[in-house]
């Protein structure tokens, strides 16, 4: 007998500074079924970030376009820019099987469970508010402004995270780590997504 489960949409959200990123970095570098979407964003590329695997960085423009042509499976306007998923990436990866793994704040994440679409939601919490602005902080990627711009949008997400199926803290790395392979290990023992071939030996 062979089961060869159908791949799940994972919505994951968090607030900036919460370890988002590095949690799931280190997820998908630990398991071969699961996929990060990329998304189109009008934001200017942080120092490091590559074109096409972080994003695809594009314009206001191209974005719109996008959207009226119906490309995007969800999109937001975060702290003034635009965010998206692009739809054709994921669903070709459902369709070979995998996980897709959308790492998109609270609004794009409400569009998709306002869909109706068959999610896996997931919110990834920091262990404190003093704790999140102490890693923005440390990130330093960005002027004070926009950082106080950012733990003010941090605390509007976490009033959202009683809408997600799943709640993760990130207090211990490892043990967050450990959290998303469990919810991904049974996600993919579920009945509604096997596809089961009983006369296999
Ligand atoms: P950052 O600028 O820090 O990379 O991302 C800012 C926020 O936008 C984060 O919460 C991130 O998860 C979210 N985000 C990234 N891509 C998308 C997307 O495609 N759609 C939506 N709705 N949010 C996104």
């Amino acid at each position: 007998m062979k089961n060869d489960a159908k791949g799940a949409l994972i919505v994951y959200s968090g607030p900036s500074g919460c370890g988002k990123g590095t949690v799931m970095t280190q997820v998908l570098a630990e398991r071969d079924d699961t996929a990060m979407s990329v998304s189109v964003t009008t934001r200017a590329p942080r120092p490091g970030e590559v074109d096409g695997k972080d994003y695809f960085f594009i314009d206001r423009n191209a974005f719109e376009r996008m959207v009226a042509a119906g490309e995007l499976l969800e999109h937001a306007e975060y702290n003034g820019n635009l965010y998206g998923t692009p739809r054709a990436a994921v669903e070709r990866q459902l369709l070979a099987g995998r996980n897709v793994v959308l790492e998109i704040d609270v609004q794009g994440a409400e569009q998709i469970m306002d869909s109706g679409a068959d999610a896996v939601t997931i919110f990834l919490a920091p262990p404190s508010m003093q704790e999140l602005a102490r890693r923005l902080r440390k990130r330093g990627t960005e002027e004070e402004s926009v950082m106080a711009r950012r733990l003010a949008i941090a605390r509007q997400e976490m009033s959202h995270a009683h809408r997600y199926q799943f709640f993760v803290i990130n207090d211990v790395l490892e043990k967050a780590v450990r959290d998303i392979h469990a919810i991904l290990d049974a996600e993919r023992l579920r009945y509604s997504r096997a596809r089961i071939d009983w006369e296999d030996e």
